[in-house]
């Protein structure tokens, strides 16, 4: 189950330049390598957490129960995992999932995931 390629050029899409809080604080900003901004509610990112302990590995079903997921849940941490995802530490003690940077980018601009590389207009 791996992904096809491989090559060396990473798509600056999926290359973050920076990750910082937004203005006013509430919100995480990942600012891209092809110059897009992408913002993020904590809670949303805690809801859509990618490991074992929140989705099902088989069905790939979500076993999250979002009314358990505290209104104000927030990142006490954040690590790089090497050079491709996020590590976040919630402020609820959860700290297993890893945010590929490909992930990230679709969650907030699905379209990305299916447009061919390359393409210009
Ligand atoms: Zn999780």
């Amino acid at each position: 189950m791996s992904v096809g390629g491989g090559g060396a050029k990473r798509d600056p899409r999926f290359v973050p330049d920076e990750v910082v809080p937004t203005e006013d604080g509430r919100r995480l900003r990942i600012r891209w390598a092809d110059g897009t901004a992408s913002e993020y509610w904590p809670r949303d990112l805690r809801l859509v957490c990618p490991c074992a302990g929140c989705v099902d590995e088989m069905t790939g079903e979500r076993t999250l129960d979002p009314t358990r997921v505290r209104p104000d849940v927030h990142p006490t941490a954040i690590h790089y995992v090497g050079r491709y995802a996020l590590q976040f530490v919630w402020s609820d003690g959860h700290s297993t999932g890893f945010y590929t940077w490909e992930y990230l980018r679709e969650l907030a601009d699905p379209d990305a995931a299916d447009e061919p590389p390359g393409g210009s207009g």
